[in-house]
This record gives structure tokens, C-alpha cells and sequence, in this order.
């Protein structure tokens, strides 16, 4: 991930390296180079331009410091402008006071969002909670079989449907799972939902309603950080059609272009909350802007 675009950056840095003083035309040439490499990278054009305006407008009016030549304050003002367009600070889930907590996971099929479930579902025991796995994905074949297995390996109950409880109807599975958990003294409710490959007017609506059915702390868009420019789209799609108040991007480990987890805080407004980097439970972290903005940065 990222590497190209790590590339890119560095050998724009190293341009200006010994360089006394940047005048304007060298902060133009400079910020036309990192609006290509961003461009090539799958950024949105929007995302790109304020990124771009801003280093600009900050390069130009920069103090001259005595501790940085300009090419360091290049760098220094490229990571503070990553950091922010990756959300500033980590941001860590919203708790309900009253548990349970219900965690409700939207996105396309393939994005990630049953591993995900496991991932969450494993952490969140790790740090002391009694999860709750919700299988309301009745739309992929095996989705609940997945998300069973899944739960087996993180030691965490899943709650599926079964005969006269709700059978193929996800909004019913999902308000009955809510019932169950108080029941059961489950603190945190994590509601996997059907995607589809493309977005569909049909399964909005179906997660519109799981989402007024069990009333969520936290609507988690998950994203498939492969996906490229299609990114934008679907997350305004998610946005605009369920509301989400997060973001996790999956797939990490590839090696996409980095576009989407770029984009994806400024066009849903909704911070980054985690990060997915493999098919094992544990390949999942906290997104931290700062250390993401570091490994771009090299
Ligand atoms: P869903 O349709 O959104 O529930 O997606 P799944 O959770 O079934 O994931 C789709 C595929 O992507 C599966 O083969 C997963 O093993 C794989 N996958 C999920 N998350 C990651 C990840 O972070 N990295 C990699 N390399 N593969 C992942």
C-alpha cells in the first residue's frame, strides 16, 4: 500500500533538498508534482485540491526557521496536511451509557465487513467486553456459516436466526438480537448486514431499516481500500442513504494505490476508526492518522 505514491513524494522532497530559499515558482512546481502523485495515487480530485491549496497557501507564508531548511519544512507541512485529511486524532468508539452498544457494519459484499465483525468482535473481548455477534446478513450465501466460524475463533456467542425467529428477514433478527443480548449480558452488539457488489436502492433501504430497527451508537462503513476512485461514490452512497459515524478500511495489506483511505474521511465527514490488514483476526489495529501519514511519508 502506498508505495508508489511513498515514491513519488520522496523523490519530489529530494528535488528540493539543498535548495537555500523556495521562492514561488518553486512552491508552484512543487505542489503541481504532489497533485500528480496524489491524482495517481486514486485520490479524489476535491480531496486533492483543498490538500494542494493548503500546502500552498502554508509553504508560502511559512517562517523561516532556523531548525528547518525548506525542503524539511516542505515535508513537515506535506505530514501535518496527511495527518488532517486522515482525521487529525484517532477517534475511539462511542459507547452507549445504557449498554448494550449496538455496532451496525454497512458496505458493498466482498469489502470486508463479516471479517471485520470477528476482527471487532475478538478486540473488543481483549479489552474486556462481552461481545455479541449478529448475523443479519441473510443475503450472501453462507454469511452466517462465516460469521459462526468466525465467532468460534474469538470465543464470542453469535446470534443467528432460526426457525420462527425471524428467518430471512434481517430486521426482525436484528431488533430480536438486541433483546438477547440484555438478556445475556452482552455489552456490545456488532450487527454484520447484507451488502451487494453494486450499490442498490433495495439493500439501502434494508440496512436503513436494521439501522431504525435497533437504534445504533455507531454505523461503521467498511471500505475496501483496493477499490480505487469507485471509493467516493460508495461512500457518499452509504453516507447519504444510512448515516454512518465511522469508517474502517479493509485490505490494507494490498497493494492498491491508497486513494480510498485518503478520500474516505473528507467525503463522509466520519473519522477512520480502524484499519484491516489481513484475513487472520488479529491483522487489526486502531487507525492512527499520524502513524498512517508516517508510513506514507517513508
Ligand atoms: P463481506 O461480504 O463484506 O462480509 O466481506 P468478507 O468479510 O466476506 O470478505 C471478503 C473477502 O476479503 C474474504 O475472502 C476475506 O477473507 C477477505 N478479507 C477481508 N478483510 C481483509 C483484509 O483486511 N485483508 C485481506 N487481504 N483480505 C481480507
Amino acid at each position: 500500500m502506498f508505495d508508489t505514491l511513498s515514491d513519488r513524494l520522496s523523490g519530489i522532497f529530494t528535488k528540493l533538498r539543498g535548495k537555500g530559499r523556495l521562492t514561488d515558482a518553486d512552491i508552484d512546481a512543487t505542489a503541481r508534482e504532489i497533485r500528480l502523485a496524489l491524482l495517481e495515487a486514486d485520490v479524489a480530485l476535491p480531496v486533492v485540491k483543498g490538500f494542494i491549496a493548503r500546502v500552498k497557501e502554508r509553504a508560502r507564508g511559512a517562517e523561516v526557521s532556523q531548525a528547518l531548511n525548506p525542503a524539511q519544512q516542505i515535508v513537515k507541512i506535506v505530514n501535518e496536511e496527511l495527518v488532517n485529511v486522515l482525521g487529525g486524532e484517532a477517534r475511539r468508539l462511542q459507547l452507549a451509557k445504557q449498554p448494550p452498544t449496538v455496532i451496525m457494519l454497512a458496505g458493498l459484499q466482498g469489502s470486508g465487513k463479516t471479517t471485520l465483525a470477528g476482527k471487532l468482535a475478538s478486540w473488543l473481548r481483549g479489552q474486556g467486553h462481552q461481545p455479541l455477534l449478529v448475523a443479519a446478513d441473510l443475503q450472501r450465501p453462507n454469511a452466517v456459516g462465516q460469521l459462526q466460524v468466525l465467532g468460534g475463533r474469538a470465543g464470542v456467542e453469535v446470534y443467528s436466526p432460526e426457525p420462527g425467529n425471524g428467518v430471512g428477514d434481517p430486521v426482525q433478527v436484528a431488533r430480536a438480537s438486541i433483546e438477547h443480548a440484555r438478556r445475556a449480558a452482552r455489552d456490545i452488539v456488532i450487527v454484520d448486514t447484507a451488502g451487494r457488489l453494486g450499490i442498490d436502492a433495495e439493500m439501502m433501504q434494508q440496512a436503513a431499516d436494521i439501522r431504525d430497527a435497533v437504534n445504533p451508537d455507531e454505523v461503521i462503513f467498511v471500505i475496501d481500500a483496493m477499490v480505487g476512485q469507485d471509493a467516493v461514490r460508495t461512500a457518499e452512497a452509504f453516507r447519504d442513504g444510512v448515516g454512518i459515524t465511522g469508517v474502517v478500511l479493509s485490505k490494507l495489506d494490498g497493494d492498491a494505490r491508497g486513494g480510498a483511505a485518503l478520500s474516505v474521511r473528507e467525503v463522509t465527514g466520519q473519522p477512520i476508526l480502524f484499519a484491516s490488514t489481513g484475513e487472520k483476526l488479529e491483522d487489526f489495529d486502531v487507525f492512527h492518522p499520524d502513524r498512517m501519514a508516517s508510513r506514507i511519508l517513508g
